[in-house]
């Protein structure tokens, strides 16, 4: 019954839940670490807790359609106008309302190899031909990526940083690359981690707006400010291609606690840096364990990190769970070697490492 493009494809594959996971190992759900979704393991700000318990009092009433108060408060922080902001149930849902306005049946949407899940699957299932681009050295291979650019192109995906690889562009390499893209071809440049970077020499797409027009900005509530559950993205682009997507989206597509949590979340700076702060220790905590254990990774910028366990890879994630530790297999990604773990706190990172070490001796 499904249209062409939405038969061809295969389902998300959730992680296991955490009680599951616990219930069949015999342990309390307190006990399982999980390190396979990104998310930020400070647990959430107290700014932003507050807000949302606070937000459950209107919970009869429909949200503000236009997410006024968040729009100011981004447009305050960003330098950007109000008009210029798209709200989305998660940047998913951008992602994916932004394919349905600016691509169909007829159109190529370009993307790399090894890039963030949901672009092929979002190009797909409006039966739009995915162009994926061998990648190099794990990133984005930008050069080629103009070079895939056709007449039937009309979306192309950055992720930077990229998810699952950690790997990023500088805002040199960046501003070639846009350089390059004709006006009539819209990039999207997914910055769902770029709360990470810390360096003049990484870009920042939102101040590059305004010398390329046809750049859409996508962003997420999700990982340094830590509200995942609630499903909150945003675009920044011009406010033209802002009206075409607010005309498309869902009228209520971000709920009133959703809104509330990630306005005030945005006054919570030291939340912000306590997060940076935490993810650059885990960070090196984490590769220092691989190096001790001889374990090629991929050099991250994320809050996550793909760690090159071997063939056995999928056996290794089965020995981490049966420790009760869950990390993501990205073979789904064409990494069968690989495992991507998220940042945790130090002893979330000492018990995967740990983990980990036993794990590769009983897969061998
Ligand atoms: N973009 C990238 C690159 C991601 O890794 C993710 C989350 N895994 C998202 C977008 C979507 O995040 P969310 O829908 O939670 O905003």
């Amino acid at each position: 019954l499904a249209v062409k493009g939405v038969q061809a494809l295969s389902p998300y594959q959730p992680g296991k839940p955490i009680d599951e996971l616990a219930r069949e190992l015999g342990l309390n759900p307190s006990e399982i670490i999980k390190l396979a979704s990104n998310e930020n393991p400070l647990g959430p700000s107290e700014k932003a807790m507050t807000a949302a318990r606070k937000a459950l009092d209107e919970m009869c009433l429909y949200p503000d359609g236009n997410g006024f108060e968040l729009k100011q408060a981004l447009s305050h922080r960003f330098g950007v106008e109000m008009d210029q902001i798209t709200l989305g149930n998660g940047s998913n849902d951008v992602l994916e309302v932004i394919a349905r306005c600016f691509a169909d049946a007829d159109s190529d949407v370009v993307f790399s190899q090894y890039a963030f899940a949901v672009y092929p699957i979002v190009a797909q299932a409006i039966g739009a031909r995915g162009i994926s681009v061998p990648a190099r050295d794990w990133g984005h291979d930008l050069d080629a990526m103009a070079d895939a650019v056709t007449d039937r192109t009309k979306l192309v995906f950055v992720a930077n940083p990229n998810n699952p690889t950690g790997t990023v562009h500088t805002r040199q390499a960046l501003e070639g690359f846009l350089d390059r893209i004709p006006e009539r071809v819209l990039v999207v440049l997914d910055e769902a981690y770029c709360e990470y970077l810390v360096g003049d020499e990484y870009p920042d797409g939102i101040q590059l707006l305004d010398r390329y027009p046809n750049l859409i900005v996508c962003r997420t509530f999700s990982k340094a400010w830590g509200l995942a559950a609630l499903r909150v993205g945003y675009t920044v682009s011009s406010p033209a291609i802002a009206d075409i997507l607010n005309r498309v989206r869902q009228p209520f597509n971000v709920d009133t606690v959703a809104l509330c949590a990630a306005t005030a979340v945005l006054s919570d700076e030291a939340y912000l840096q306590k997060s940076r702060e935490v993810n650059e220790a885990g960070l090196r905590q984490l590769a220092d364990g691989f190096d001790r254990m001889g374990l090629p990774y991929i050099p991250s910028v994320g809050n996550f990190i793909a760690v090159e366990v071997g063939e056995s890879a999928m056996g290794v994630y089965q020995a981490l769970l049966a420790h009760g530790v869950i990390v993501r297999p990205v073979a789904g990604y064409g990494m069968p070697r690989h495992l991507r773990v998220s940042v945790g706190l130090p002893h979330e990172n000492e018990r995967f490492l740990d983990a980990l070490a036993e794990a590769l001796t009983s897969a061998g």
